[in-house]
């Protein structure tokens, strides 16, 4: 049975890639009909917050990636760790180590200078035969992990193919500070373990840690999970993803009006395919998503593409789901929701918006409190010709039964037929004069939205 994990560090909020993160680790295990197990990396007392907590609990429920176990938190975790290390430390497997800290950049210094990679020299490490230093009163060892000394550890990389690492190249890893708190590798090290994790899908950034943890494992006689490093996103320009480009935070998407199954569809593609398909629904990724089709490669974000995305969605949600939506982002920009016949609105917007702010600025022609035209603009195209065109617009409409777009569309018609014009002429003023606009939707739709008492209101201003 597959097991796989998302395990933030909760230093910051949920970016783009921990999401695209979680969404491959999810998806993996919905595919294999698995378990997705959410873990919170929190004992980086410094950089963790509780705020960092709930930003991801936030993103990952608004992105809808619902873990199936946890969240489990490691700062809850402590004793464990600390039982593993004693049955290491009873096992030979790791060792105190009294090297001070200046002591052991001094072994470093040494080994840079002989043109050796900086490491430990191993003064604490246990061997046969070997008499250790005595112990230095009054002093807190640290944990050393025993790491193998010669051979290689090699993994097969469910992205990457093969990958190995030299023995000799890993240092006897810290796994217990002087204060007894475990460090950042134990902790993942038995929590995979115990947590069942089958398989681990982490940014790649992690591949020199995966040795290591491996190593433990193996002293642990734990079987090893299958590892897959995903390549990272890059920005536009091919630098890593940064908050240069824009927005990195999942949360700030939902701000700037995006929908989460659009950001969930668009971060799929970043680092995984399906043949050239770009749309697809959470179950379909659910259906396609095998690890041969990750991507070895770094993907790269492309707001473009994203917008498009959510374009689409956009379209393919209904009326009054999205009136619902767009209400809290009309309320931000000074709108009033209630006042106006919102799904009609979406009806007429949704075709040509890329976010949910688009459509919320859209509709504010129908319910912020109306500002009537630039004197510049009246003055420019409402001439006498343009006023007289109006009062036959308005005869017609006053004669109205039904105040509908299909029958607004008739009085516009037959207006121009009356005068003998075309639609500018009369599109124009009528625009300004109804909406205060020069540009707008479909005329006969953004009157019949309006409302009758409000057009023929605004009409008298102008008129009368
Ligand atoms: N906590 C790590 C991070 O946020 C991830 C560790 C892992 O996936 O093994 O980068």
């Amino acid at each position: 049975i597959v097991r796989t994990r998302f395990a933030p560090s909760p230093t910051g909020y949920l970016h783009l890639g921990g999401a695209r993160t979680a969404l491959f680790s999810w998806a993996f295990a919905r595919h294999h009909g698995g378990t997705f197990v959410l873990r919170i990396e929190d004992t980086d007392l410094q950089r963790s917050t509780p705020e960092a907590v709930q930003a991801i609990l936030d993103g990952m429920q608004w992105l809808n990636l619902s873990p199936d176990e946890g969240p489990f938190y490691q700062m809850q975790r402590m004793e464990r760790y600390r039982e593993v290390l004693d049955e290491l430390l009873a096992k030979g497997a790791v060792y105190p180590c009294y090297s001070t800290p200046e002591e052991v950049e001094a072994m470093r210094e040494r080994a840079r200078a002989a043109g050796l990679k900086p490491r430990y020299d191993g003064t604490w490490r246990p061997e046969a035969g070997k008499t250790l230093p005595a112990v230095p009163e009054g002093r807190r060892p640290v944990l050393r992990f025993k790491n193998p000394l010669t051979g290689v550890t090699a993994w097969d990389d469910i992205i990457k193919g093969p990958i190995s690492f030299d023995n000799s190249e890993l240092d006897d890893l810290i796994v217990a500070r002087g204060d007894g708190t475990p460090t950042y590798n134990f902790c993942v090290v038995v929590d995979d373990w115990d947590m069942r994790i089958t398989h681990v899908l982490r940014g790649d950034d992690h591949i020199n840690n995966t040795p290591r943890q491996i190593n433990i494992l193996k002293a642990l006689d734990a079987e090893l999970p299958q590892y897959g490093h995903l390549p990272m996103i890059l920005g536009p320009d091919g630098e890593k993803l940064s908050k240069r480009h824009g927005a990195v935070s999942v949360m700030e998407y939902d701000k700037q009006g995006y929908l989460p199954e659009a950001m969930i569809n668009y971060l799929a593609r970043l680092g995984w395919s399906h043949g050239n398909d770009e749309l697809f629904t959470r179950e379909q990724l659910v259906q396609w998503f095998d690890s041969r089709s990750l991507s070895k490669s770094a993907a790269q974000w492309d707001p473009k593409k994203l917008n498009w995305v959510n374009a689409h969605y956009i379209k393919q949600t209904p009326d009054a789901e999205l009136a619902t939506l767009v209400d809290a982002h009309i309320r931000e920009l000074g709108g009033d929701p209630q006042a106006v016949d919102l799904p009609a609105v979406m009806a007429l917007l949704k075709d040509r918006a890329e976010t949910l702010v688009q459509l919320a600025q859209g509709a504010l022609l129908f319910c912020a409190p109306y500002t009537p035209a630039d004197p510049a603009l009246v003055a420019e195209h409402l001439n006498d010709e343009a006023l007289e065109t109006l009062r036959s617009f308005r005869i017609h409409a006053s004669k109205l039964p039904d105040w509908t777009a299909a029958a607004l569309h008739d009085v516009i018609q037959a207006t121009l037929a009356e005068r003998g014009i075309k639609m500018p002429k009369l599109g124009i003023p009528l625009r300004i004069a109804a909406t205060g606009q020069k540009q707008t939707p479909a005329l006969d739709t953004v009157l019949a939205i309006l409302g009758r008492e409000t057009v023929m209101q605004r009409l008298s201003a102008v008129l009368d």
